[in-house]
């Protein structure tokens, strides 16, 4: 079959712009790249899995384990059923924190990304910020092997440890950062979401703060004395957040961010007087 009869043949199976993806995914080149190429023949072996590919999105699995792989700032990441995909979000909850370093910590940093998944935010920050020690820790040993293979992929020299976040964990760090589970038990979410990802990478107990809390009470004595805690949070949960941030760092500067969406999504917790 050409280029041109899959996509015609994804389309009427499934939504269009994902029929692409996941064909410009097997053809190794980007959606756009397709449009070049529609009379090109595809071999059988990649017709095969593609609509393969196609009946899983056609039974309701999210189009990034369908496909394998995310962008996750300029990053490609392999991601399964073991780890959470990663949000946009999270890329923002990156970014802001790389400003971060940048403005207030020059030196050579240490580094530990608690509740990992797919290594998604350490990977990203050893590679924007070389010189630092970069550890990625999670209790699910399915998980860190996707963040092993990650950041053996993109070359990024990490420590992967195993553990429930900082329970026992004797070292300090600069920065402390989580996208950790915050999904409420009774908040509804998309049944795309519910049926696929693992529960643990999203439910945060009754009211979405268990990790919060079980992260804090154990930082004070993992911080060093020049220290960034970055959490992602769930848009109804700033309040809650900067309440437990004041009442473990009463001395620290704790700030609060929005999303590009304009929602509560980010907690910055530090020594310096950040803004
Ligand atoms: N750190 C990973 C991410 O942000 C996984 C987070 C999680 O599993 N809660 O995508």
């Amino acid at each position: 079959m050409r280029v041109e009869d899959l996509i015609v043949y994804g389309k009427s199976r499934v939504h269009s712009d994902f029929a692409k993806m996941i064909l410009a995914d097997l053809l190794n080149i980007n959606s756009l790249e397709l449009l070049t190429c529609l009379d090109k023949e595809v071999p059988e072996d990649l017709v095969n899995t593609y609509k393969e590919k196609i009946s899983k999105l056609e039974e309701k699995k999210p189009v990034q384990y369908v496909i394998g792989n995310v962008n996750f700032y300029g990053n490609r990441f392999i991601v399964n059923k073991n780890v959470l995909i990663p949000r946009f979000e999270t890329e923002e909850l990156v970014e802001n924190t790389l400003n971060y370093i940048e403005d207030y910590f020059p030196g050579n940093i240490n580094i530990i990304d608690l509740g990992t998944g797919s290594g998604c935010i350490g990977i990203t920050l050893k590679k924007r910020v070389p010189n630092s020690q970069v550890t990625l820790l999670d209790f699910s040993e399915k998980a860190l092997e996707v963040a092993k293979e990650n950041a053996k992929n993109l070359e990024a020299e990490v420590i992967v440890l195993k553990n429930d976040m900082l329970d026992n964990i004797n070292d300090k760090f600069n920065i402390i950062i989580s996208n950790p589970p915050y999904i409420k038990t009774d908040e509804e979410i998309e049944d795309i979401v519910k049926d696929n990802e693992p529960h643990m990478a999203l439910y945060g107990g009754i009211d979405g703060l268990d990790y919060y809390k079980k992260i804090l009470e154990s930082a004070k004595t993992c911080v060093k004395d020049d220290y960034l805690i970055a959490f992602e949070i769930g848009d109804t949960l700033r309040n809650d957040v900067i309440r437990l941030a004041e009442t473990h760092f009463p001395e620290a500067t704790i700030i609060a961010k929005k999303d590009m969406q304009g929602r509560d999504r980010m907690i910055f917790i530090s020594n310096k007087n950040i803004d």
